[in-house]
């Protein structure tokens, strides 16, 4: 376990080197969603501190069972309006917001701003949830009226497989956007930041300006190897 977290902290380090980027621009959201409770609070007393979840009745759990003064939990899957209240007082970030319903539930049930990115399908990919990019500009506007939607950046999810050069191709068009939006000065939409990169393209990613990775396998990997 260790041995994983010393491997995956070179790697960014590497990626940054390689990119002229600092350590520090980058968080690392250690994506436990397939371990257990037990295999994530021991990767909490590793020090790392920002936990990915993608099922709202997990985080939940996880929030009760791991102890660690410093964690803060991501939500980056599938998010249904409903379920919106479940994780709403324990998550920091919101990693997958693409639909007003989802948005308005979190106006709703928040006590203050929760730290959000706006997911887009930069591939456009059938399969693949989040908005269009030529959707994310009215969708900014639009969410003007839910001021505890704090939208933070852009989230992408590259496909499964792409090569190296259609992944640069997708994270470049997501760095772009995201700037097209920063230049918009939206007060509740600062869009400094980019989630993207996962265990097979993070280092990509990272020299495309990712500020947020979200590593599962190649980090924790899966309860079946534990
Ligand atoms: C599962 C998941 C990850 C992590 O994937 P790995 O390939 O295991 O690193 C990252 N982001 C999202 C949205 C996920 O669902």
């Amino acid at each position: 376990m260790k041995e994983h977290i010393e491997e995956i902290e070179r790697r960014i380090e590497e990626a940054c080197l390689r990119s002229n980027r600092q350590r520090e621009e980058i968080t690392l959201v250690a994506v436990t969603k397939s371990i257990s409770d037990e295999r994530t609070q021991q990767f909490v007393d590793e020090n790392i501190q920002h936990l990915g979840e993608n099922r709202t009745e997990h985080l939940v759990r996880k929030v009760s069972t791991v102890r660690g003064e410093h964690v803060k939990w991501h939500f980056i899957g599938n998010l249904q309006s409903r379920k919106v209240k479940d994780i709403i007082e324990d998550v920091s970030v919101i990693h997958s917001v693409d639909r007003l319903s989802v948005a308005k539930q979190i106006d709703k049930r928040a006590s203050k701003p929760i730290d959000c990115f706006v997911q887009v399908n930069v591939s456009g990919e059938a399969s693949k949830s989040g908005l269009a990019p030529n959707e994310v500009e009215p969708f900014l506007i639009a969410l003007q009226q839910y001021p505890n939607v704090h939208v933070i950046g852009l989230m992408t999810m590259a496909p499964y497989g792409a090569s190296e050069e259609e992944l640069r191709h997708y994270f470049r068009s997501l760095r772009q956007l995201r700037d097209d939006m920063r230049a918009c000065q939206f007060v509740h939409a600062p869009c400094t930041e980019l989630s993207m990169g996962m265990s097979n393209d993070f280092e990509i990613a990272i020299e495309e300006g990712a500020t947020y990775v979200r590593i599962g396998t190649a980090l924790v990997g899966s309860e079946e190897e534990a």
